[in-house]
Formats: structure tokens, C-alpha cells, sequence
């Protein structure tokens, strides 16, 4: 992947592309009887959210290892550190994602966000995730081979993202942006490789997440009731944004976890504080 070749297209985004809002309205409509049906599945990029991967490896009933390992390959983004997750293509002519099918995607209910969300892109001037974060929306390339929008059915781009479940990926994805765009970042820090690999793994690998909270130190180290515990032992969901959270501790140092007591004043006495 040319990560220099994204950037470049982010740019012309931002410079070129009409910025529309949800009440804007497209027209497209894409089915099996298209004569395009399937191109666009094969030869194309799709950057794994968490919330993705979560959701893919689910439906196949694999563990996060199996999954990452059988269909992704990992990058580094920029200089700041951050991995991001690929979805591999097929090493076959046409490199073809490996969920197609004559019948179309076979993960439907379960596709990334970005299958999910085309023509429709996002995309924003703001580096900065809190606040008033601007963001617009943007329809990608027409001249693609895509007979979808050459379809008469129109939409709003709010009634296009319902219709295509994206909601939910949404809000995941806006807890995901407070950590892959955080202020740590903004300040010119970068990931040391150990952090780069507690963030891959909270963020992608969850069942290692999983392993890592009930077979280290953790539970006796901090202050979590058993209930949370309990969740986060069989709910993934809980899991995803619990590791969000330990992402915001582990490595920016915010306050949002709790040590307990006894372990801080074990600290102290080894320190000669009291
Ligand atoms: S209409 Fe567009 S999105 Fe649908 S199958 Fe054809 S190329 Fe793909
Ligand atoms: S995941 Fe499904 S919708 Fe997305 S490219 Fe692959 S086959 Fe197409």
C-alpha cells in the first residue's frame, strides 16, 4: 500500500471534493442484476476498524489471531506509529477479497465499514478528535466502473447510512477516533514499539486483550468490580471499549482506571514513602 499515494488522495479530497451533509441527497442504487455485480469487490484497500474485526471474526466463528492472521496484513500509518489493519486481498488475477461470491458478499450482515458506507466517504480538515470535530461527507470516484450510479433510486446520505447499518460502526468508530487521534499525537509524540504493540492488541487483537486482563497482574493490580469483570470476560463489545479506555491509561496517561489502594501503598512502602 503507498501510504504517500493516500495522503495525496486526502488532500485532493479536502481541496476538490464537494463537502455535502447528511440531508444531501445521491443517487445510486447497486444489486445482483448490475453488470458491474462484484468488480468493486476485488483489488481495493479497506483499512479494519476494531469494531470490523470484532464483527468479521464473530461471523466466522475464528479468534482474533485466526482471523488477523488468515486475512489481514498490518501497516504503520505515519510517523506518529499507529497501526492500522488491512483486509488481504486473494493472490489470485484479479485479487479478489476472499468474501466474495457469484451471490455477492458472503459476510453481508457483517461487512466492513467502508463496504458498507460506499459511494459515501468521509472525511475531515480537523486532526483533532474532541471538540467540534468538522467533518463532511463526500461521494467517491464516479468513474469507476460502477453502474450504481447510473440507478434511479435517490437517498439522502441520512437515509443511505440507515438503510446500510452503518450507525452502529459509527458511534464504535467515534471512541475509536479519541484514541487514533488524540492529543498525545497532536503534541508530536510517536508510539515506542511497545506501546505500538498494546495499542495493536487492544485495539485489533481482542481476544488476546482478554487473555492479557485475566492472566496478568491486572485484576489484582486495579480497582474493577466484579460485574465489569465478569463482562468483560464474555462480552466483546464491553471488551472493545474497555480496551479503548485502557489505551487512554496505558499509553496517554489519563486518568480513567483505577489502582487499588493496597497496591499503591505496597508502592510507597517500596519507595520509602511512608
Ligand atoms: S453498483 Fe457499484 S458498488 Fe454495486 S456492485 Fe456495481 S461497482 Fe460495486
Ligand atoms: S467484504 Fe464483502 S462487500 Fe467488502 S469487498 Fe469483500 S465481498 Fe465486497
Amino acid at each position: 500500500m503507498d501510504i504517500d499515494a493516500l495522503d495525496k488522495w486526502k488532500e485532493t479530497i479536502l481541496k476538490d471534493y464537494p463537502k455535502l451533509s447528511l440531508d444531501d441527497r445521491i443517487r445510486f442504487a447497486c444489486h445482483k442484476g448490475l453488470e458491474c455485480f462484484n468488480q468493486c469487490c476485488a483489488d481495493v484497500n479497506i483499512f479494519l476498524t476494531p469494531y470490523d474485526i470484532l464483527r468479521m471474526k464473530r461471523r466466522l466463528h475464528m479468534t482474533s489471531d485466526e482471523f488477523l492472521s488468515r486475512y489481514t496484513y498490518a501497516i504503520t500509518l505515519d510517523n506518529k506509529g499507529l497501526p492500522a489493519v488491512v483486509l488481504k486481498m486473494e493472490e489470485d488475477e484479479r485479487k479478489t477479497c476472499p468474501f466474495v461470491s457469484a451471490d455477492g458478499c458472503t459476510i453481508y450482515d457483517d461487512r466492513p465499514w467502508s463496504c458498507r458506507m460506499y459511494p459515501i466517504g468521509i472525511a475531515s480538515p480537523d486532526k483533532n478528535a474532541r471538540g467540534n470535530r468538522e467533518e463532511f461527507y463526500f461521494v467517491v470516484d464516479q468513474e469507476l466502473p460502477c453502474h450504481g450510479f447510473r440507478e434511479e433510486k435517490e437517498w439522502t446520505i441520512r437515509e443511505w447510512k440507515e438503510n446500510q447499518g452503518a450507525d452502529i460502526y459509527d458511534s464504535k468508530g467515534e471512541i475509536y477516533k479519541e484514541v487514533t487521534l488524540h492529543e498525545f499525537f497532536l503534541r508530536g509524540n510517536a508510539l515506542t514499539p511497545e506501546k505500538r504493540k498494546m495499542f495493536y492488541m487492544a485495539c485489533y487483537n481482542l481476544d488476546k486483550f482478554r487473555r492479557f486482563l485475566f492472566e496478568s497482574s491486572f485484576s489484582r493490580i486495579f480497582d474493577i468490580d466484579k460485574e465489569t469483570m465478569d463482562r468483560l470476560g464474555t462480552d466483546d463489545d464491553d471488551l472493545l471499549d474497555f480496551a479503548f479506555r485502557w489505551i487512554r491509561f496505558s499509553i496517554f496517561g489519563e486518568g480513567v482506571l483505577k489502582v487499588k489502594e493496597r497496591v499503591l501503598e505496597e508502592k510507597r512502602t517500596e519507595l520509602g514513602l511512608q
